[in-house]
């Protein structure tokens, strides 16, 4: 039978150890709270095989786009206080039909996400953040607010919960929102590229199929030709599958991904060695994503003491500007608790009642 143990009553528990998860886990420390994070390690997530890209412009014009265009200034930041977290200036190209001419001047960086995950887990420990290592299975409120069992039959108790698991937030709470979604992404990782630029697509398809995801009768698919460094090696492509059902349904075989994505790469025009796509070993993970574009940050209606902090569009940018209102709001001071709310409603954030 599962033991409660661990967290103390007033600590937060936070379910998910990627970028949403590690940067709240360090927002709320800074507050003073006794932070627990339970990750399931698989080293295969969307923030370990992700560009990283952070434009510092806002990609659309909205408030959320405009906060999120300063996210350069948090990652700087946030290193000054926590060491190198892998982010720096790099080159953008475009390429495709609607590429603009002054692109390469657009400010732009990135996150090397081969270095985050090496330097996270110790820029955690620092921050003294508990960290532990295995799968939640379920969730069910109780006296001292909610209990999360782990698949190994152990428990954990805190008062406030924060569902940060990405694509694994539903499976433990499927009231979620249905705006929430979950599609599959694969990417080739190939040899390194010896400069900081990252190539995109323009138009880039991936948030138009997103858009789309409630209205889909069946499975589509889209590749989007992007090349970025990554760690000594670079990634190639991004292929986006997206299911009509919420949850993210059964991906087709991982052949099958890949031999879409090479397709469309070398249909792609390019410019890039050839060698970079036909060694590419390839990778596929889930990703969780919100249809309407706007993720979902705060507490959950009904469920008092759980929280969620998920499915983002551009989460690189997103999330280092988010996590601080959201730690507002779970344990700033009185003023910052009472603000907190409304600067994520003049955002558009929230997570509404289903
Ligand atoms: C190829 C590719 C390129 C991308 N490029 C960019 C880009 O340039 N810029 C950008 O901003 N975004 C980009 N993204 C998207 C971005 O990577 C993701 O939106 C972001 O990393 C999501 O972070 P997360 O922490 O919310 O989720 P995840 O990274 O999915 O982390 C969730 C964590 O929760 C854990 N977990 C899940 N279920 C459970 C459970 N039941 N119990 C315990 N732990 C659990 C997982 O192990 C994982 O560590 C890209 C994604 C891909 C795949």
């Amino acid at each position: 039978m599962a033991t409660p143990a661990g967290p103390s009553a007033d600590a937060v528990l936070i379910v998910g150890g990627g970028l949403a998860g590690g940067l709240l886990a360090l927002e709320l420390r800074q507050r003073g709270v006794p932070v627990t994070l339970l990750d399931a390690g698989s080293p295969e997530t969307a923030t370990a095989l992700s560009y990283g890209g952070v434009p510092g412009w806002p990609i659309l014009p909205t408030p959320l786009a405009r906060r999120a265009a300063g996210a350069g200034r948090r990652w700087r930041q946030l290193q000054r206080q926590h060491g190198d977290l892998g982010w720096r200036r790099c080159g953008l190209r475009q390429h495709g039909s609607a590429r603009a001419p002054w692109a390469r001047w657009l400010p732009f960086s990135r996150v090397d996400a081969v270095r985050l995950r090496a330097r996270l887990p110790e820029v955690l420990a620092a921050a003294g953040v508990e960290q532990l290592q295995g799968e939640a299975s379920a969730l069910a409120p109780c006296a001292g607010g909610w209990r999360l069992h782990r698949a190994s039959g152990e428990a954990l108790q805190a008062q406030q919960l924060v569902l940060a698991a990405g694509a694994g937030c539903r499976a433990l709470w499927p009231s979620l929102p249905p705006q929430l979604r979950c599609s599959w992404a694969g990417v080739l990782e190939a040899p390194g590229l010896d400069r900081q630029i990252i190539t995109l697509p323009q138009p880039f398809q991936r948030p138009l199929l997103e858009r789309r995801a409630p209205q889909l009768q069946q499975p589509e698919w889209v590749v989007d030709a992007g090349l970025a460094p990554w760690g000594e090696a670079a990634l190639l492509g991004q292929l986006t599958w997206v299911p009509p059902d919420p949850g993210g349904g059964t991906p087709p075989p991982a052949e099958t991904m890949e031999h879409w994505l090479r397709q469309a790469w070398a249909a792609s025009g390019v410019r890039a060695p050839t060698a970079l796509a036909q060694a590419g070993r390839f990778h596929r993970v889930p990703v969780a994503f919100c249809s309407d574009g706007l993720p979902l940050v705060g507490p959950i209606p009904q469920a008092p003491g759980l929280w969620v902090f998920s499915g983002f569009s551009g989460a690189f940018a997103q999330v280092p500007v988010l996590a601080p209102l959201l730690a507002d709001w779970l344990a700033g001071s009185p003023r910052q608790r009472a603000q907190a709310p409304q600067r994520l409603r003049a955002l558009g954030l929230g997570c509404p009642a289903q």
